[in-house]
């Protein structure tokens, strides 16, 4: 039976303490733990999830670009 390292329970089986380790856990793990548990899949945080900061920074960017284009447009193009 593995006990865990970070709060002294006993867990039934690995399985269970990889869930454990990813619910009770996730904000405490080492780097290898964190691997662990993220290979497992319990982990609730993703890593690779988007991040809803690029969307902005992207629709920021094509706001830029369309604006710009229309000042082109308008006070060069013409
Ligand atoms: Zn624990």
């Amino acid at each position: 039976m593995p006990e865990c390292e970070y709060c002294d329970a006993t867990i039934s089986d690995e399985d269970a303490y990889l869930t454990h380790l990813g619910s009770e856990h996730a904000d405490e793990l080492g780097g290898i733990d964190r691997r662990r548990v993220a290979d497992h899949g319990s982990l609730n945080e993703s890593d690779d999830a988007p991040s809803p900061t690029m969307a902005y920074v992207f629709f920021a960017m094509f706001a830029f670009f369309t604006a710009a284009m229309i000042w082109y447009l308008v006070f060069v193009g013409i």
